[in-house]
């Protein structure tokens, strides 16, 4: 796809490593806590002619909270906000305790991106979800997940497995009459990659299911009711590579997220 100028600003949440107690005699930047940004997401956005750029952590519980940091600056000054993958959700996100240690996640994370989340809804700025993405969404307005698949849904499909990562794949279907199947007029079941051992348990109510998986019906795709652009996807867009045969063609998906992204900054001038 050709830049078209004025490029896209896209605030992208940001990756957060934590050192893993006393690291040897290792030092450095091992030791310190990194907000990354993983390079396929930006690459992904790079495609679209959009700049992707990362938005750091500050939230009212840091060390570093400055009175004058407020996330509703980065909303403004971007034209959207992608919401990377990563690690679990807290289960005290919404409203449990964890049944495993292992699945304890991370709560900072959590309310850095829901504050980011609502800022950008706040200033009317286009949300795009990927994989924890879709289940902080969901979370973020009121919905729940399954802690653990293979645990609380026994019957499901592998959604992750950690030998094969993203090339663990499973069969996608779209949902018709949603934005999502509309934008994919061709195709009603393809296939995509999982790498996901949580999902949603209880819908939001303000989301719409646009995809499952047919074989255990696991939610795969949302979108927000609105007002405005905010939908999410379990799968990783920025893993899938174009034009492979029977994979998930995630190009339409991100014209209409960037569309949506430039219509609103053209309403802002
Ligand atoms: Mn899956």
């Amino acid at each position: 796809m050709p830049f078209t100028t004025p490029h896209l600003r896209i605030g992208v949440s940001a990756r957060i490593y934590y050192p893993a107690g006393p690291v040897l005699d290792l030092g450095g930047v091992w030791t310190k806590t990194l907000h990354y940004l993983e390079q396929s997401v930006a690459h992904w956005l790079l495609r679209g002619g959009a700049l992707p750029m990362m938005i750091p952590a500050v939230d009212a519980q840091s060390v570093t909270t400055r009175e004058d940091f407020n996330l509703r600056h980065y909303a403004d000054s971007l034209d959207a906000l992608v919401l990377q993958g990563g690690n679990d959700l807290s289960p005290h996100s919404y409203g449990e305790q964890p049944l495993d240690p292992a699945w304890a996640g991370d709560a900072v994370r959590d309310r850095y991106e829901m504050a980011l989340l609502s800022a950008f809804i706040d200033a009317g700025k286009p949300v795009f979800g990927i994989c924890r993405g879709l289940q902080l969404l969901n979370v973020a307005l009121g919905g729940t997940l399954y802690q653990d698949i293979p645990t609380q849904r026994p019957d499901a499909s592998e959604h992750v497995n950690r030998s094969h990562y993203e090339r663990n794949r499973h069969a996608v279907e779209l949902v018709p009459g949603t934005r999502l199947a509309e934008l994919y007029p061709e195709v009603t079941r393809a296939t995509i990659n999982s790498i996901h051992h949580q999902g949603i348990k209880d819908l939001a109510a303000g989301l719409v299911v646009e995809a499952r998986c047919p074989d255990d019906g696991i939610i795969e795709a949302v979108r927000s009711r609105g007002p405005g652009f905010v939908a999410a996807v379990q799968w990783h867009p920025e893993f899938h590579t174009p034009g492979e045969d029977g994979l998930f063609d995630d190009t339409p998906m991100l014209i209409d997220f960037l569309r949506a992204a430039r219509a609103v900054r053209s309403a802002d001038t």
